[in-house]
């Protein structure tokens, strides 16, 4: 997931400059043997922060270390990440490893695509199809009984090691838990979107999570066992929808690979939305893709026209993602996945465009053929659109 730079430099306090010198004192190690040392005293004063709950300690560590040495930067991200992922926990029933997992979808409607509780029968299907093609034998797993969106997960490493407690609680007695509902903020509606299913799993002390750590598999193997497995039960939970089945793997890392294939398949999503509402060919589709950016930020927008009139009918937004700075890159893997889709005509702008918005709705503003920034005029027959009125 992306972190928000602030603009301005905050003050370190103490306890962030001694995440810094440790953070520091790791990327700098010239050995396992010091490795060691660093990460010892850097996983303790990580434990020290959050459970003191001084996230904002820990942002200003980030932010400095992300202009003064980037694989400081990343060993301190690895050493927030691991101590909100995971832990070594006693129960009445022994000791097990524990690790926070997202199972994430990618999906996409004319309508909506759902958030909040997953029907109980769908919830048991999911548990019983990731112990046998995703989680390794002799696992136990907790499931929260709750379909995320991006916007719903938590925000911050806090809240984070909040949730994974629960869940890691629960995933030791092989047990759900129950999300209230009312508690998940609003979410945004887009045609497609990710969703996540949060849980842990629970494993003996030196045991694998996965069924890829084990001999007889792979990630490859895995992977397409649960996408060929896993979906049955999804259609109880993501009515109207069409969807595709990610890997599931560890919190962070199961939610920038989400953030990562959303991408494509939003783009594939967007064609596909406007041949049904439209009746069209993706050969009558018409791309304008232009980058966008402000500060270190870039992102691509994508526009899709039906007919001649210039109009933009539907908009992607394909963001380039931390450590990705590539623009002619990003625009030839935009380019490629839309000439796999079918789309007729691509144009790619060569001007680059600032971050526009619509002043009265907030909705991203996209290139059109004569490049300007315009607002997106969803089809009249086209469910899904939020329609332009104003
Ligand atoms: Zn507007």
């Amino acid at each position: 997931m992306k972190r928000t730079r602030q603009a301005h430099r905050t003050r370190l306090t103490r306890e962030a400059e001694q995440l810094v010198r440790l953070a520091t004192g790791l990327a700098n190690s010239g050995s396992r043997t010091e490795d060691r040392f660093w990460e010892q005293r850097l996983a303790a004063q990580v434990e020290k922060m959050l459970k003191a709950g001084n996230e904002d300690a820990v942002g200003a560590a980030q932010e400095h270390l992300y202009s003064a040495n980037m694989r400081a930067c990343d060993e301190l991200a690895d050493a927030l990440e691991a101590y909100c992922e995971g832990a070594r926990i006693s129960t009445a029933e022994g000791e097990f490893e524990v690790l926070l997992i997202a199972v994430p979808v990618l999906a996409w409607s004319r309508f909506v695509v759902p958030t909040g509780t997953v029907p109980s029968a769908a919830l048991n299907d999911l548990r019983v199809h990731l112990q046998a093609h995703v989680l390794a034998a002799g696992t136990r797993l907790g499931l929260a009984d709750s379909l995320f969106s991006i916007d719903q997960l938590p925000r911050g490493f806090c809240p984070t090691l909040a949730l994974a407690r629960d869940l890691w609680a629960v995933a030791a007695a092989g047990k759900n838990l129950r999300i209230d509902p009312r508690q998940m903020p609003e979410t945004a509606n887009f045609i497609a979107d990710s969703r996540y299913l949060l849980g842990a799993v629970a494993a003996p002390p030196g045991g694998p999570h996965f069924r890829w750590q084990e001999s007889d598999a792979t990630r490859e193997s895995v992977d397409a066992q649960w996408r060929a497995q896993g979906g049955q039960a999804l259609p109880a939970a993501l009515p109207a929808c069409a969807f595709e089945l990610l890997l599931p793997d560890a919190f962070f890392t199961a939610c920038r690979n989400a953030d990562r294939e959303l991408r494509p398949y939003s783009l594939r999503a967007g064609a596909a939305f406007l041949q049904t509402s439209c009746n069209l060919e993706a050969s009558a589709l018409k791309v304008v893709l232009a980058p966008f950016q402000e500060h270190d930020l870039m992102e691509f927008r994508v526009s899709f026209a039906i007919d001649e009139s210039g109009e933009v009918a539907h908009g992607v937004v394909w963001p380039l993602l931390e450590g990705e700075t590539d623009a002619a890159a990003a625009a030839a893997e935009i380019e490629a996945v839309l000439r796999e889709a079918g789309v007729g005509e691509i144009l790619t702008l060569e001007q680059t465009f600032p971050f526009e918005y619509c002043d009265d709705c907030g909705a991203p503003l996209f290139p059109n053929a004569t490049g300007e920034a315009v607002h997106v005029e969803a089809p009249e027959d086209g469910a899904g659109g939020s329609g332009h009125l104003h």
